[in-house]
């Protein structure tokens, strides 16, 4: 015996989140929508984790974060969901799921039963056993992905006051959390391979303008090399970090952010799967007809590129949502997902914001010594992607609407000398 809705969203995060408030706004019926989460809480949104919630002062606490406050919209709190009849199936992990059935099962060994089912399963961080080091469960060894793993990242950094902390990875995670452990005064030092910061997005000179800041700001960078293992103490805590080139770093904590992997395992065999996430159409609808995928798990056509991407950011999981419910709930008016990539960070008082596609050549513009910097990336004679740091709300907005409008370029000196004034002037 078990439970049935005609909705079920598997994943109670950033996408099932908005898509619950999309749900209420197009008219779904009590007891028709549950959301089924591992979390203990109903969903938040995650890019405080790395920010508000680590302030020394102040810091972010839930409820104060639950989605979707993060795009200026209602805060959804438990006795929201229960006011609008949506079933919040929480500290629930689901184990198995069976597409032809139309059946997923609790490890608790409850059986609930869907119409349409939603993915909503986003990601795991990898960990550092993956790349054949051992430690990851050493008590002052962290990974950031879920409230959990945030409490205990708190934890660990009071107990090192003033201390030294290794930061594996120069991701978003690697960078925010280097900046946060450095307004909570621990001495930062950050070791990853790339030969530069952000190297999937930052061309060497935007990556060297934020390493001059932290350095500016007591981070130390350690590039073109890897951690190989751990010192341990006799109680298991990690004393020292020894990296491939030799070199040893004594560490009172270790932050690791060196990527993440799909939830998607529930799903091999059953669905298609493309680059590491669920195969989607534009409407978010899967290989099944009765099965959608949102949010950091779904492959998803970037009409603007042609080619299918799987993105790991929060806009993208907040509007994949929002068309997954407009597909389901009013299918012939609902046009395929377009949708501009737009990624963001903000660390100690800088903000940078990147729209489209890093592909291309690239002209830089702005002061880099001074406090406004940007870039565009040409393509096939096209801006396909732009990049600002400290900008206002009407410059971004610039930045985002020229990415969009695709527009042709034909003289890249001619652009450089514009720089911003090309986007305002849109
Ligand atoms: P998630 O929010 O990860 O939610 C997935 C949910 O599914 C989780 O609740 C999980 O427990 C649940 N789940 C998974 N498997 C199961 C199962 N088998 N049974 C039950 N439940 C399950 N993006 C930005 O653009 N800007 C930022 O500043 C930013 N900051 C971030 C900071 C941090 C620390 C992290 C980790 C991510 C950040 N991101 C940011 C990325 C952004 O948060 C994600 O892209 C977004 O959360 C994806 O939403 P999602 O709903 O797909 O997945
Ligand atoms: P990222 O993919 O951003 O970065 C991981 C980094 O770790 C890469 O530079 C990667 O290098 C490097 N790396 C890989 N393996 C190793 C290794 N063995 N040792 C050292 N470094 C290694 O992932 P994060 O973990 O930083 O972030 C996790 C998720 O959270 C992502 O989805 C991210 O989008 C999201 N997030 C987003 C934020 C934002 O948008 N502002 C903020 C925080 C998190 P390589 O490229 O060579 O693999």
């Amino acid at each position: 015996m078990g439970r049935a809705f005609v909705y079920v969203i598997l994943g109670g995060g950033v996408a099932a989140g908005y898509a619950a408030l999309e749900f209420t706004r197009r008219g779904v019926f009590h007891g028709e929508l549950c959301i089924i989460s591992e979390e203990p809480v109903p969903p938040y949104e995650r890019p405080a984790l790395s920010k508000g919630y680590l302030l020394p002062e102040a810091p972010a606490r839930l409820p104060s974060f639950h989605t979707c406050v993060g795009a200026s919209e209602e805060r959804l709190t438990q006795k929201w969901y229960k006011e609008h009849g949506i079933e919040l199936v929480l500290g629930t992990h689901i184990k198995s799921a069976d597409v032809k059935r139309k059946t997923l099962l609790t490890a608790a060994g409850e059986t609930i039963s869907y119409k349409i089912l939603i993915i909503a399963t986003g990601a795991r961080s990898l960990k550092l056993e993956e790349f054949g080091v051992t430690g990851s469960n050493a008590e002052n060894v962290c990974y950031l992905r879920d409230l959990a793993d945030a409490d205990r990242l708190v934890n660990v950094m009071q107990s090192c006051a003033s201390g030294n902390a290794v930061v594996i990875g120069g991701g978003y995670v690697g960078m925010e959390c280097a900046a946060s452990l450095v307004i909570n005064k621990i001495n930062v030092t950050m070791v990853f391979p790339e030969a530069h910061c952000m190297a999937r997005l930052f061309t060497p000179k935007i990556a060297s303008y934020y390493e001059d800041y932290f350095n500016s700001k007591g981070v130390k960078f350690i590039k073109g090399t890897i951690m190989s293992y751990f010192d341990m103490d006799s109680n298991g805590k990690v004393t020292a970090v020894n990296l491939r080139d030799g070199s040893q770093l004594p560490v009172d904590m270790v932050v690791v952010g060196i990527g993440i992997r799909p939830n998607t395992s529930l799903f091999e065999g059953q669905l298609t799967l493309e680059r590491g996430g669920i195969k989607v159409n534009g409407l978010m609808q899967t290989s099944n007809s009765s099965v959608y995928a949102i949010g950091d798990v779904a492959a998803f056509p970037v009409k603007l590129f042609g080619e299918t991407r799987r993105l790991e950011h929060v806009d993208s999981a907040r509007k994949s949502a929002r068309h997954v419910v407009a597909a389901i709930m009013e299918p012939n008016k609902t046009d395929d997902f377009d949708y501009l990539p737009f990624f963001y960070s903000r660390v100690f008082t800088l903000c940078w914001q990147f729209y489209g596609d890093n592909a291309g050549e690239v002209v830089h513009f702005g002061d880099y010594s001074g406090s406004t910097i940007g870039a565009y990336w040409i393509s096939k004679g096209h801006l396909v992607g732009s990049f600002l740091e400290g900008g206002s709300k009407e410059d971004f907005e610039a930045i985002a609407k020229a990415t969009r409008l695709k527009l042709a370029i034909d003289d890249l000196t001619e652009l450089e000398r514009q720089g911003l004034g090309f986007a305002l002037a849109v």
